[in-house]
């Protein structure tokens, strides 16, 4: 008896080669296959008698075929069958284009049901190439809500629907169903096997509707009640109390009034580390938001409390980056900020630990240097780290433990609605700068392709006489046998700008390189010392070069939209108009192509974040492996958000009276949750 693990070579029909076209569908198991959702449907349930047919309209209409279809030829050469068909109303003139083996299917007097659209000249209506079923018989392609699935070559929509449907049928009481009945019940959601007949073979729209809204809710409650169970396990831990200093006077230091986003932070942020509990606070925002400031209003208050803080940073230009926006911030308050980086010298590290050690400096800005053994913390209490995908936890845990009940900031620069952070970030609580300093300048983006190579370098070349200087960024670094011909890579690229452009000083960077090698490039670049610098993605963090006007990406179809966002944020940091040319060649990806477009519409880093969102499901946006999220099959992160809430309140309510889901009515959510989060969630 198959079961869901089963095999779909074991359905009729399906032999290696067809099981290896639905493998590229994501298809192996019978479980795959009925989740395989249909992504639209198209009524075809509406049924008129002939003179009802109006012009334009798509209806159903049976009829009889009153005369011996005729082969003939259209003006263009193509191959026509023609025949009329009756109702008690009127006659409709059918054509076919090619398909002329229908004319021994379409006898004359036999009974069909055809839906096609139809069109009205002079009186005489008409459909062509209308799809039928027999009168007698079962309605396939006629007379219901038809779905539409996303299909692949060898696995035509007839076929799948075959295969659903032989599933189905052999499967029929023992779908899917992660929900504990008592859930399914208060939230009035329909059974499995009516949700799985029904978002493939719906009877009306009332039926679909009710199976997506059961599938969909499923989905999310199975995401939430993971998600929620790993909230759980982080154990509350005690954090040092650091009384809630008004930031109004740090304020009032400030060259510039902080946004209202930016004092919401702060105000959560304080709130936290008053609580008596540790803070565990990601911090969120679009490039340029101005997520530094409400570091600095943190660091402030813990040093005021007498406690020290430690600001890591990814790499040792940021470290520096961050050490010299700190230092500016805090000093002027009487707060002494050391960095520590592993290029400076034994004697300057020496010197920078001891005051760190002593307690003599109340902030240390550095990179990884700042976990190494040596160093050592008089009243460490507050860890910040930058550009959170950077850092594994166990970095933040290595630095947080050099202190007890040490508060924890996280900074990320990729924006994304709150609903979905609260949900995403179980493990942290979030604050969103979502408004943007005044006075941002846009950066003119365009999307282009090959033909425009020419003009692209006469354009850096003028950027550069100007007095600017230029990032390339491209996908990969160097050529080898997973890299197509077309992919631009870093150190080729390179080569052929610096043959192309010979006059300009002109700098490669990847990730291959060694850490300090890294560094002296981006360094070179920072000081104005290279007019472009040609590298990987690299260059994504924030780095802050604000002479730098132009940022080119190469092969732009290989990034997501957030990635592309982040790049260009690398540029109009100063005063200089600045622009962002994304090459992509359009023939070749369409669909990339109408991406790439959003980035010339918008430059709301959460507008584009939602975009990618729903266009790459969040396990990809993530990065599957970092966050464990699964890909979503029907439930939409975005769109759904009124059942995410339910779904979530559910979950949370259900793990409450259930921890460890343990009842025996919970085991098939404890299963399912296993399944979809294979790492397991811990
Ligand atoms: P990000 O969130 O990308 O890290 P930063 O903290 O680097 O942003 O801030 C970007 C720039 O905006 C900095 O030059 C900073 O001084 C400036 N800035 C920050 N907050 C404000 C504000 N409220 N008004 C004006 N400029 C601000
Ligand atoms: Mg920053």
């Amino acid at each position: 008896m198959a079961d869901l693990n089963s095999n779909v070579r074991g359905l009729g029909g399906v032999g290696q080669q067809r099981a290896k076209a639905l493998e590229k569908l994501g298809i192996r198991t019978l479980r795959d296959l009925i989740s395989h959702f249909p992504r639209r449907y198209e009524d075809r349930t509406k049924t008129l008698p002939i003179a009802q047919l109006k012009d334009g309209q798509s209806a159903c209409v049976e009829a009889l075929v009153a005369s011996e279809p005729m082969l003939s030829r259209s003006t263009q050469g193509r191959q026509l069958l023609k025949l009329s068909a009756v109702d008690e109303t009127g006659t409709l003139s059918i054509t076919f284009f090619g398909q002329t083996y229908l004319k021994s299917v379409l006898r004359p007097g036999k009974s069909f049901v055809f839906f096609g659209k139809a069109s009205i000249l002079g009186g005489r209506r008409s459909m062509t190439n209308p799809l039928f079923d027999p009168s007698e018989g079962e309605r396939v392609v006629t007379g219901r809500i038809v779905q539409f699935y996303h299909l692949t070559q060898g696995i035509t929509s007839k076929v799948l629907t075959g295969l659903v449907r032989q599933a189905l049928d052999g499967l029929a009481l023992q779908l899917p169903d992660a929900l504990p009945p008592e859930v399914t019940e208060r939230h009035k959601l329909c059974q499995a096997d009516f949700a799985y007949e029904n978002i493939h073979f719906p009877a009306d729209y009332i039926s679909l509707a009710l199976a997506q809204r059961r599938l969909i809710f499923e989905e999310l409650f199975v995401l939430a009640a993971a998600l929620t169970q790993m909230k759980h396990s982080r154990v509350k831990k005690s954090g040092t109390l650091i009384h809630n200093a008004t930031p109004e006077d740090f304020y009032a230091a400030l060259p510039f009034e902080p946004t209202g986003a930016q004092k919401r932070a702060v105000k959560e942020a304080l709130a936290d580390m008053a609580s008596g509990g540790a803070m565990n606070r990601l911090l969120q925002g679009d490039v340029g938001s101005g997520k530094t400031l409400v570091a600095a209003a943190a660091v402030r208050s813990v040093a005021r409390a007498g406690y020290q803080a430690a600001f890591m940073a990814p790499t040792e230009i940021l470290a520096n980056q961050h050490f010299a926006t700190l230092s500016e911030l805090l000093t002027p308050l009487g707060i002494v900020v050391v960095k520590l980086t592993g290029s400076m010298t034994a004697k300057q590290k020496a010197e920078a630990k001891r005051a760190l050690a002593e307690g003599l400096a109340a902030l240390a800005v550095g990179t990884h240097a700042l976990i190494s053994q040596g160093v050592e913390f008089d009243a460490l209490a507050l860890v910040i780290t930058d550009e959170q995908h950077r850092f594994g936890v166990a970095q933040r845990a290595a630095l947080s433990a050099k202190g007890a009940g040490v508060h924890t900031l996280v900074m990320s620069a990729t924006p994304i609605p709150r609903t979905l952070a609260l949900m995403i970030y179980g493990d942290l609580d979030v604050s969103i700068l979502d408004e943007l300093p005044p006075g941002r300048q846009k950066v003119d983006t365009f999307v282009v392709g090959e033909a425009v190579r020419a003009r692209l370098n006469g354009f850096i070349k003028k950027q550069v006489a100007e007095g600017r200087q230029v990032f390339v960024v491209c996908p990969a670094i160097e050529e080898n046998e997973e890299n197509p011909q077309d992919i631009k890579t870093a150190v080729a690229h390179a080569g052929q700008l610096k043959r192309v452009l010979p006059e300009l000083k002109i700098e490669s960077l990847h990730g291959k390189m060694k850490a300090a090698e890294k560094d002296a490039v981006m360094l070179a670049f920072a000081e104005g010392k290279l007019d472009v610098l040609v590298s990987t993605t690299v260059v994504e963090v924030g780095v802050d070069v604000p002479n730098a006007s132009l940022m080119v990406v190469e092969n732009a179809e290989r990034f997501g939209l957030s990635q592309l966002h982040q790049l260009r944020g690398r540029v109009g940091r100063g005063e200089h108009k600045s622009y962002c040319i994304l090459l992509t060649d359009r023939s070749e990806y369409p669909d990339a192509y109408e991406r790439l477009k959003v980035l010339e519409k918008t430059n709301d880093g959460f507008k584009i974040s939602e975009e990618d969102l729903r266009l790459r499901g969040p396990g990809d946006f993530f990065g599957s492996r970092q966050h464990g999220l699964p890909e979503l099959r029907i439930a939409d992160l975005l769109t759904d958000v009124g059942l995410l809430k339910e779904a979530q309140e559910a979950a949370i309510k259900l793990l409450e009276s259930d921890p460890s889901l343990e009842r025996p009515e919970n085991a098939a959510l404890k299963r399912e949750i296993g399944r979809v989060f294979e790492n397991g969630v811990s």
